[in-house]
């Protein structure tokens, strides 16, 4: 198979100084969101936020899509007006590989649904606007209706005064764990990242490394070998190599780190099967992906030949794709991108599925998710008993000025 990354370069169409010239102004990010508050105070109440607690109806005059480039993904920020002066909200729709067709389905299609309806009927609007195309379930439909949602989320909370944990039940956590990529050309890179995040106080790591020769999806994102297309994917090299990934690091760095290792649903299920149960030894904090959505019921096999802790989800689309592996008790977290599944109105409900299968969460969260997108996911890993951890990364110095006031990474 061949290999491609599926992240396309820039383009002079995402320019981010003409976001910021054209759109940044009215998307106006600073200090007005109940997702997405000043960095420093990330989750106090803003002293602009807008007075609007009072009996008035709350109506959804504008609503649009707002696509950026800051960095390498491209990202995609559905922000919703209403009739009251200067409330407003913001929601991640970020689904880098089509985001044109989000966006066309946000302006074109949500937009007249949605302008005049009540702003605070969230759960209703969820549910209309999921059939109100009839035809539904995709990635596309589901990231506008994703922006949608968290827009309304964030609504809510500035309406309330709140921010979203608030009304999403509280803190059940003072603060959220997180994982970050150690990902390389060689083994001995990797091993040295892992030492450097410990050192910075991450806890959790996911380790990625280039498999000689091949193409290797997952690895360093400055890696220019990993996108080239005329390089072929393997999966056997790659089965070879990833246990000795773990063994050299878990050597290198001892056992004071949880390690995490993604597969990517990229080999067939039986060297899935052989893969993780190598990786046993080495401990790992989860195993992702190792089958395809298509090839789910390894899942039952391969569960009863290790105990290495599973996660899976984030091609998913429905809750119902979920449901077998989390009812079977199949796998130990739930990965789900967030606008992928719907937004914020449906992810509280896996969760909370979750919750009684002892299932953890673990929301997508690498670069092709927005800062937005990224305060979402923060809000629920507060408020969830379930939390598990919290895929991150440090954003760039050039997605920090199209987004003021993005999450910041402490301590791990
Ligand atoms: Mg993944």
């Amino acid at each position: 198979m061949p290999g491609r990354h599926p992240l396309a370069a820039p383009t002079a169409s995402f320019d981010r100084r003409r976001l910021l010239t054209h759109s940044g102004a009215a998307l106006g990010l600073s200090g007005l969101s109940s997702l997405f508050a000043n960095g420093k105070a990330a989750f106090a109440q803003s002293p602009a936020t807008p007075k609007t607690t009072g009996e008035g109806k709350i109506t959804i005059t504008d609503v649009r899509a707002i696509v950026t480039q800051p960095s390498r993904s491209r990202l995609c920020v559905v922000k919703i007006e209403t009739n009251v002066p200067g409330l407003y909200g913001i929601g991640c729709a970020t689904f880098t590989q089509r985001i044109r067709l989000v966006e066309a389905a946000v302006n074109q299609y949500l937009r007249p649904f949605l302008i005049g309806q009540d702003a605070t009927r969230i759960e209703d609007i969820w549910q209309a606007s999921f059939v109100s195309s009839y035809w539904r379930n995709d990635g596309v439909l589901n990231n506008a209706l994703g922006g949608v949602d968290m827009a309304l989320w964030d609504i809510l909370g500035k309406r309330a005064g709140l921010p979203l944990y608030q009304l999403l039940g509280r803190k059940a956590r003072n603060a959220v764990d997180t994982y970050v990529h150690a990902s390389g050309e060689s083994i001995d890179e990797v091993t040295t990242k892992v030492a450097d995040f410990m050192k910075q106080g991450f806890r959790h790591v996911r380790i990625q490394t280039l498999v000689p020769g091949y193409s290797t999806y997952g690895t360093a994102a400055e890696s220019a070998v990993e996108t080239r297309r005329d390089q072929v994917w393997e999966p056997a090299p790659y089965v070879r190599l990833v246990p000795k990934l773990f063994e050299h690091v878990r050597k290198a760095v001892g056992d004071e780190v949880e390690l995490l290792h993604d597969v990517h649903e990229r080999t067939p299920p039986i060297l899935a099967m052989q893969l993780v149960k190598s990786l046993e030894p080495y401990r790992p904090f989860f195993i992702e992906d190792p089958f395809s959505p298509e090839d789910v019921g390894y899942f039952e096999t391969l569960r009863k030949q290790t105990t290495v802790p599973l996660a899976m989800g984030e091609l998913f689309n429905n809750v119902n794709e979920w449901l077998p592996l989390v009812s079977g008790r199949l796998i130990d977290f739930i990965r789900c991108h967030v606008s992928q599944v719907g937004g914020i109105t449906p992810a509280r409900k896996i969760a909370a599925l979750c919750e009684f299968f002892a299932v953890r969460t673990a929301w997508h969260g690498p670069g092709d998710t927005s800062p937005v997108g990224q305060a979402a996911h923060v809000h629920l890993d507060l408020s969830c008993s379930n939390f598990g951890i919290q895929e991150a990364r440090f954003f760039t110095e050039a997605e920090q000025e199209v987004f003021p006031g993005c999450p910041e990474l402490r301590d791990g």
